[in-house]
């Protein structure tokens, strides 16, 4: 067992405590008090917050910075996102997953949520110091590719957890993915990611079989209008009737009064999302409904970093109507993918005077993280006092 005081607790489920306790105890945070009834170490001018969660990530896309800046013509940008991944060699590949391992520690991301298209990044993220869950990608519109999906899908199902790394699946994209494969996803017991309402031409091409996609799918050879779902709603009331977690990424045109479970929560990629154009994202609109609204980066595809504090950060600047606490617990809910809030997964984040919400979105990022109980680096961190 080990206590903690800093110049602020951010427990982000009560209010802020000036020089606050958090006592940790191996991997879960036993309590926090709001005076010194033990020894504590002191980490000084920092506040200590619940870990950034990156719920919606492409690790193995990191080799894309800056490769394809997004426009509004989405399906035009997809197809170099597809080429890119065709002239990428496995060496490369673990590179780019070890490179988005590294960034996202740095940022001070202690849970992620990485869609992998080919299971890559189980391995590194199993041996890394990072909570993760792996959502292995499965597409497959014709009815043969669909059929060797759900080979993959029965293969990954298999999957037991290492260390702290959990597996789950991630059925494309309603434009990618045959009903019938995501009737199987929900079914197989595993938390589940899907990208859903991305985008318009994904609406019309869903209710009338029509747009940009038709195109777009002749051409990579996985047209079959057939296979697909009938609505977004569709999509999303077949992974509805399940317990574990489904995670809803970009859900930018999905409409905001569908019924959603409590397992339901919707990652909103604010820097991606403006990067494509789109209209005002409707989060609060979700959160006004009682759906869990949680921040992912999407890829370096699409974003400039891993980086869930600059999401913070922009959406401070351009929705400053939100209060900035309802920011940071949207950017540290790992109750979106099941992990409970009580595990010691904590960032030190050095502040000045005034508001600590407001000092954590303006500060440089972390100084410390501690996941599972343990500082990534030295233990306890260097030039603490240790008072009674
Ligand atoms: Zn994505």
């Amino acid at each position: 067992m080990r206590s903690y005081t800093a110049r602020w607790v951010l427990p982000l489920d009560r209010p802020p405590l000036a020089g606050g306790v958090l006592t940790v105890s191996d991997d879960r945070v036993i309590s926090i008090e709001s005076y010194r009834s033990r020894p504590a170490d002191d980490l000084g001018d920092v506040a200590l917050l619940p870990g950034f969660v990156n719920a919606h990530t492409h690790l193995d896309l990191t080799g894309m910075a800056g490769l394809a800046p997004p426009s509004a013509d989405f399906t035009s940008w997809l197809q170099r996102v597809i080429g890119h991944r065709r002239t990428r060699s496995t060496e490369q590949i673990h590179a780019d997953i070890a490179a988005g391992i590294a960034q996202s520690l740095r940022f001070g991301t202690t849970l992620v949520g990485d869609i992998s298209a080919d299971g890559a990044s189980w391995d590194p993220l199993a041996a890394s110091p990072l909570r993760a869950f792996v959502f292995r990608e499965i597409l497959g519109l014709t009815t043969e590719r669909a059929k060797a999906a759900r080979a993959t899908l029965d293969a990954w199902i298999d999957k037991r957890p290492v260390g702290r790394c959990r597996p789950g699946i991630s059925p494309h994209a309603p434009y990618s993915v045959h009903v019938e494969l995501y009737r199987a996803a929900s079914a197989c017991g595993l938390p589940v990611c899907t990208h859903v309402a991305e985008s318009r031409d994904e609406l019309e091409l869903l209710a009338d079989h029509r747009g940009a996609f038709v195109d777009f799918l002749k051409g990579v050879g996985g047209w079959n209008p057939e296979g697909l779902a009938s609505s977004v709603a569709h999509v999303v009331g077949l992974l509805a009737d399940r317990s574990a977690p489904v995670l809803l990424a970009h859900a930018n045109y999905l409409p905001f009064d569908i019924q959603l479970g409590a397992n339901v929560t919707v990652v909103y990629c604010p820097r991606t999302h403006a990067a494509f154009g789109h209209p005002a994202h409707p989060f609060l609109d979700f959160q006004a409904r009682g759906v869990r609204v949680v921040l992912g980066t999407d890829s370096l595809a699409s974003n400039p970093d891993l980086d869930i504090l600059a999401e913070v950060r922009f959406l401070h600047q351009t929705r400053p109507e939100v209060p900035p606490e309802t920011l940071l617990r949207m950017a540290t809910d790992s109750e979106s993918l099941g992990v409970p809030r009580d595990r010691a997964d904590m960032v030190a984040v050095p502040v000045r005077d005034g508001d600590p919400y407001e000092a954590v979105i303006h500060s440089v990022g972390p100084r410390r993280v501690m996941i599972g109980g343990k500082w990534l680096s030295d233990s306890p961190p260097q030039g603490i006092n240790v008072r009674a």
